[in-house]
């Protein structure tokens, strides 16, 4: 990912950002930033970019074709027009939603304001966002712009070296981080909570739960009021556990937004591999589910056979598989026999296309997340599992060489382990008439939905 800023101080720019964590990530290549002087475009021969507001006022303002220039020159070689933000207190608020949403580009131009602002016409003209870090007033935007980039930057797959630190901490999924301790044991009389020291996983699971839960109600009723909305519609999927998992897992996992619920009629979306979920009641509610939220969509996971039949008749979409859903309930970690099982790095990259049946992209954002592990023998990998980015278990491969040796049920065991100790449900899909794979489902004690479900596509 690369940002692009356009500023009058770029060395507040790069002093901000070389140090720690993102100078570290630009380094290593996961993203890139370059500020730009608008000074370096003015056609003022002595440098000037700035004039007194027509109608009087206090200040000076930005002249518009510096910043054009200087934007033109930053984005000749794109391929689209990228998100431009602009920097000021009058724009949306920024927050944690809104950087997952812009970690997703690709190219992000960053406009900082400095005097009283900048010439509006200009901001006509190039300006796709405008943002606020806050409701306050401050001299330039080149303190936002770092904040606003180390916040997006830190969701890039890569730059975090725990990518999983940047999925619970504080606002995922609504909730607010809990309280943490280190060493010493005992400070000032205060004991580090006994449960942290229990070394009993599922017990520090649950306790750090109830503590963000408590600490979100407290601080923040607004976020709690958000996270009890999804909370109650995770109950009523669990009427039907096996068959909504992948819902309940969504909303559980905080990566998926609500559209829209009502009763059994729901619509979740994951904006990651745009993903839309559904379940619908009736004819009545696919048709108008469809209609109202589906109309673009391009991927849909749907538990409702009306749903299939709407989207095939109005949006010629077709049944790209139809699968069973298979769920890990039990408490006990799995036995995970082969021990010689780590995380891929991209150097693997090459061998997951190989042997899986996925376009590359997708599974370098895997291996980019930390979600793809593989077996090795002798320090070679010869099989991988991993999770998809809906969140279920999948995309299981063993080198024919090294069948029949229990790689298989090695990995699939060691990627329950693995979501379970997140705190999360473990659960598959299973393409129906794979017999092999339901035998090895129901060999390792999951259990199977009650009814398939259809991914549906243009495919
Ligand atoms: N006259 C402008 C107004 O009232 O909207 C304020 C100009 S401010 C003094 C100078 C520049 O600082 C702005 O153009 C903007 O780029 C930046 N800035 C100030 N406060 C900001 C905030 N809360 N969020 C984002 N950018 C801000």
């Amino acid at each position: 990912m690369n940002f692009h800023v356009m500023t009058l101080f770029p060395e507040m720019i790069e002093n901000g950002l070389g140090e720690s964590i993102i100078g570290r990530a630009a380094k290593a290549g996961y993203i890139s930033y370059q500020a730009v002087n608008i000074r370096d475009y003015t056609q003022e021969k002595h440098g000037k970019v700035d004039d007194y507001p027509y109608g009087g006022g206090a200040g000076m303002l930005i002249q518009p074709q510096p910043v054009y220039d200087c934007y033109e020159d930053i984005t000749k070689g794109m391929k689209a027009k990228p998100r431009t933000i602009y920097l000021t207190p009058q724009g949306r608020r920024f927050d944690q939603k809104f950087a997952r949403e812009l970690s997703r580009e690709e190219e992000l131009v960053f406009l900082c304001g400095h005097y009283e602002g900048i010439d509006e016409r200009v901001l006509e003209e190039i300006v796709t966002d405008y943002v606020s870090i806050g409701d306050y007033v401050l001299t330039g935007g080149e303190l936002p712009v770092m904040v606003m980039i180390d916040a997006i930057a830190r969701l890039v797959p890569g730059v975090l070296n725990n990518e999983f630190s940047a999925e619970t901490e504080s606002f995922h999924n609504d909730l607010l981080e809990y309280p943490q301790y280190t060493r010493p044991p005992v400070w000032k009389d205060k004991e580090v909570p006994q449960v942290l020291l229990s070394g009993n996983h599922n017990n520090i699971v649950k306790w750090r739960l109830e503590q963000s839960e408590e600490r979100t109600k407290e601080r923040r009723p607004d976020l709690y009021a958000k996270y009890q909305r999804k909370q109650e519609i995770i109950k009523r999927l669990s009427k039907k556990k096996r068959f909504y998992i992948h819902m309940m897992e969504l909303l559980n996992r905080g990566i998926g937004e609500v559209l829209y619920e009502r009763n059994m009629d729901i619509v979740l979306y994951e904006p990651d591999s745009e993903l839309y979920m559904v379940s619908a009641e009736s004819k009545e509610s696919a048709d108008y589910l469809v209609e109202k939220y589906l109309k673009d969509a391009g991927l849909v996971l749907t538990t409702s056979e009306e749903v299939v039949q709407v989207l095939i008749a109005k949006k010629n979409m077709r049944v790209n598989e139809k699968v069973w859903q298979y769920v890990y309930t039990l408490k006990e970690p799995l036995p995970v026999k082969y021990k010689d099982i780590r995380r891929l790095t991209m150097e693997h990259l090459s061998y997951v296309t190989e042997h899986y049946d996925e376009n590359e992209a997708y599974l370098r954002r895997l291996i980019e997340k930390g979600h793809m592990f593989g077996a090795f023998v002798e320090d070679k990998i010869v099989g991988f599992v991993g999770i998809h980015v809906e969140g279920s278990c999948g995309l299981l491969f063993v080198d024919s060489a090294c069948r029949g040796m229990g790689l298989g049920q090695s990995l699939e065991n060691y990627i329950i382990n693995y979501v379970k100790s997140l705190g999360f449900t473990p659960y598959g899909h299973v393409v129906e008439g794979n017999v092999a794979s339901t035998k090895l489902q129901e060999k390792n004690g999951l259990y199977i939905s009650e009814e398939p479900l259809y991914w549906v596509g243009f495919e």
